[in-house]
């Protein structure tokens, strides 16, 4: 007989199993309390509750896959039925417990709440409750994947759960606790199973090695133990997979063949390139790894769950890593590789190596999404840390002016201060562009002339040299805007001929704004907003204009672009 399993990633021509033998699972299933693997929370309060004559008639059992939920529902519908029972310790021989081993009693009904979701198949199962247990103690209903019942099933079932008959009992198993509805689970005894932990995994694949006759090098089994994730189920079907594959002598190159995992020195060096920003190495590994025949799904997934222990080692220390079985050169390679590295910084790694793995199972280019994922993560230090974006983002948000960015590696240089007083305010005065001379700043006058500019105080007609009344409105003009501008005032421009004035520094026709564009102010009519004191000294530092105005006198009453 051959089974034939799908895992994700090995090749078809390994996806069997030489079924002369009873599959590991079936054949090393606890048939007592003392016999389940890492749930001693849940056994020692279930022997106490029978012991004590205590137990319930409702109990739901929680946890992820293969972690003993049905083996315990089973034990304790054993417990309950034996001949000897209750008992904590029922005999496994009489019929009662035969029958429970082997899944053909009467009076225990394993329903699979996946297939058996609708109110017709709970319907049935009240019309059973009705009656006496044919010839054991209790009337037992295990419920498997009891979540996936329908609303009205579960209305029925609740009814039930109300009063129920004092020799039914039901035993529930969920992996999704949540989807229960309170008003079931709130009449249940709820016992959470525990995800089994590796050191506990590798024991018990130890000790089925060692039943079973099979010479397994520890690391190996160490590697399956990682593999299966906490479940003892799926660590014990892996462990069938490498002996059917490897034969009675099991060491890590065949389980790293079977699985297609990584070996833990390439994560090592995929991980320790991707945290010393080397990207060109992080790459390499990469390839490499995808080149020996590991999907890059797997390769994500590998170097995900090395971090995660990484990350564990850095939060809670070596004693942590050291109760997951790791060995002490292990523990010191990982506290070497994260010493220095925030929890924030790994968290965001590992963030985007699980969301990586997942877009890459979908991917028709897995190869590649894997290589732009190993790229970025190697680069995400250079964004600076969690911690120093938020920091930001809260001086953003309160109204500070933020700090530069940090780089974790340099200290931010020194830096003049952004904040620029003088400019700042006539922003929004000005709806055109700005000038990008400060307004009150003098800039160098032609040798021989006076200086033009930046002299407030002066009375405007003395620079000019003019008297001509009508210069009077834009002198106006040029104090209100400045004052609006929050800058100092500069003196008016001295009259001018009617004839348009040439002005080279006025480099964009927007500008006119600045002046009163075109046509002649009249007296007494405000000057567009702008920047008139500005232009001003523009103006005044060309030569020709300068002299121009000098000669003739005037006020300056439109500039026109020069085509630039
Ligand atoms: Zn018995």
């Amino acid at each position: 007989m051959v089974l034939r399993v799908f895992r994700p990633g090995i090749s078809p021509s390994l996806q069997k199993i030489d079924m002369s033998y009873q599959v590991i699972a079936r054949k090393f299933r606890p048939q007592t309390f003392d016999d389940i693997v890492g749930q001693e929370h849940v056994t020692t309060t279930l022997k106490n509750s029978i012991a004590s004559g205590r137990a319930g008639h409702a109990f739901l059992f929680t946890g992820i896959r293969g972690v003993g939920k049905t083996t315990a529902a089973r034990v304790l519908a054993k417990a309950l039925n034996c001949v000897n029972g209750p008992t904590v310790s029922p005999c496994n021989v009489c019929d009662a417990c035969r029958e429970i081993t082997a899944g053909n009693s009467l009076d225990v009904k394993e329903i699979d709440g996946a297939s058996n979701r609708g109110i017709d198949s709970i319907r049935e199962l009240r019309e059973g409750v009705a009656f006496a247990a044919t010839r054991d103690r209790n009337k037992i209903y295990i419920i498997d994947e009891v979540h996936m019942l329908t609303t009205e099933a579960f209305n029925a079932l609740l009814k039930t759960l109300e009063e129920p008959p004092p020799h039914v009992v039901f035993i529930f198993a969920t992996t999704e606790l949540h989807k229960v509805p309170a008003t079931i689970a709130s009449r249940c005894q709820v016992f959470e199973f525990k995800r089994i932990s590796l050191q506990a995994l590798i024991e018990h694949l130890g000790y089925i090695a060692s039943r079973e006759g099979i010479e397994a090098d520890p690391e190996a089994l160490r590697v399956i133990a990682r593999e299966a994730d906490g479940s003892l189920r799926d660590a014990c079907s892996l462990l069938d997979q490498v002996i059917s594959f490897a034969g009675n002598t099991i060491d890590t190159a065949a389980v790293s063949e079977i699985l297609r995992t990584g070996s833990r020195g390439s994560l090592e060096r995929l991980l320790g390139a991707v945290l010393q920003e080397d990207a060109a190495n992080a790459f390499r590994e990469l390839s490499d790894a995808v080149d020996r025949g590991l999907p890059p799904r797997q390769v994500l997934r590998d170097v995900s769950r090395f971090l995660s222990e990484c990350l564990r080692v850095r939060l809670l220390g070596p004693d942590a890593a050291r109760e997951t079985g790791l060995t002490e050169q292990e523990i010191g390679v990982m506290i070497e590789l994260v010493s220095n590295r925030t929890p924030e910084h790994l968290a965001a790694l590992l963030n985007l190596f699980v969301t990586a793995a997942d877009r890459v199972a979908d991917s028709r280019s897995p190869d590649l999404l894997a290589q732009a994922a190993i790229v970025k993560a190697a680069r995400m230090s250079a964004f600076s840390s969690v911690a120093g974006l938020v920091d930001r983002l809260e001086q953003v948000a309160s109204g500070l002016p933020p700090a530069p960015l940090a780089s974790p590696a340099s200290p931010p240089p020194a830096r003049p201060s952004v904040v620029q007083p003088v400019a700042r305010p006539v922003e929004p005065v000005a709806s055109t562009r700005p000038v990008p001379v400060a307004a009150p700043a003098p800039s160098p006058a032609p040798a021989g002339q006076a200086a033009p500019v930046a002299q407030p105080d002066q009375p405007a007609g003395r620079r000019w040299g003019s008297s001509a009344a009508a210069r009077g409105s834009v002198a106006e003009a040029v104090a209100r805007l400045n004052q609006a501008a929050g800058v100092s005032a500069a003196p008016a421009p001295a009259p001018v001929p009617a004839q348009p004035v040439a002005a080279a520094p006025a480099r964009n026709p927007d500008s006119v704004q600045q002046a009163p564009a075109g046509q002649p102010a009249p007296a007494g009519q405000q000057a567009p907003a702008g920047q008139p004191a500005s232009l001003a000294d523009r103006l005044m530092v060309n030569p020709v204009v300068n002299r121009t105005i000098g000669l003739f006198g005037g006020d300056v009453i439109s500039v026109e672009e020069d085509g630039r």
